[in-house]
């Protein structure tokens, strides 16, 4: 089945625009890499898929128009971890995480939004952070406690905005391999904007990749990372090995000058 499809969408901040003729369609389960240089239009892309903004063209969520949709269904459907994490009002981490689950409950906190919280926060590993001040942790931190948010938000579609930008690689590691999981195991629907390739390349069914707000191409990543098109977005002439265990690397060499961005 597809989860979200979209025709000739269209962005602009004011008169600029930003996204241009997205055109895509993405089956449930698939984890898709969002790639592309800096300001290539990921992050509106993130935010359009949540309704954040609100774009023109067609865009189907479980095939019905986003449009069309209020926001606690939106916030029922789809999970949302922002870039560097978000300012929160003081908070210990058990009601940041226990945040996501505002679109499930009534009044009050159920069985099921308690069992949600603690599961989030287990799978996260980050069960002896969750009486500390959520204000005052790490960035890297942070970036758990909100993917943490949005597992226990139990949602169909998982968006990520650079979710490891403030790990290290032993945390990156984690973090992915624990949302990998998740889609494989629950059918969850991922779309994460993502600047390591070789990471992108490595957890994610298919790749987007974007330049100057337009598709560039989208695919599987063995069949799209090819040395010509690394030149072509990022101006870089890279080298690119296959690891068994790894997958792609991709080795950055040098940046290309007539290629400035
Ligand atoms: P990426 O996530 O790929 O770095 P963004 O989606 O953040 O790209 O940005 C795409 C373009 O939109 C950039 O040129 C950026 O300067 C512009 N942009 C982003 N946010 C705003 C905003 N709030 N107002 C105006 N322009 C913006």
């Amino acid at each position: 089945m597809v989860t979200i499809a979209t025709k000739n969408v269209r962005f602009s901040y004011g008169s600029t625009p930003v996204l241009e003729d997205i055109t895509f369609s993405l089956d449930t389960g698939t984890i898709l890499g969002l790639v592309g240089p800096n300001g290539s239009g990921k992050t509106t892309l993130i935010r359009c898929i949540d309704k954040v903004l609100q774009p023109e063209g067609t865009f189907l969520i479980d095939e019905r128009d986003i449009q069309t949709m209020r926001r606690v269904e939106i916030a029922s459907k789809i999970g949302y971890v922002p870039q560097n994490g978000a300012r929160i009002a003081a908070a210990t981490v058990f009601d940041v995480v226990m945040m996501g689950r505002t679109p499930h409950m009534s009044w009050r906190l159920g069985e099921r939004d308690l069992d949600r919280i603690e599961y989030a926060i287990r799978l996260l590993g980050i069960e002896d952070l969750a009486e500390r001040d959520y204000n005052e942790l790490s960035g890297g931190q942070q970036q758990k406690v909100l993917i943490a948010r949005a597992v226990a938000q139990d949602p169909n579609i998982l968006l990520l905005d650079e979710p490891t930008n403030n790990l290290d690689i032993h945390h990156q590691l984690e973090a992915l391999a624990t949302i990998f999981d998740l889609s494989r195991s629950t059918g969850m629907t991922v779309v994460m904007a993502v600047h390591d390739l070789s990471i992108a390349a490595r957890y994610a069914d298919m790749l987007m990749m974007l330049k100057n707000g337009k598709v560039v191409a989208i695919g599987r990543p063995e069949d799209l990372i090819t040395p010509e098109r690394i030149r072509e977005i990022y101006g870089v002439e890279a080298r690119i090995f296959q690891d068994p265990e790894a997958g792609l690397i991709i080795a950055p060499l040098r940046a290309v000058p007539e290629l400035a961005l």
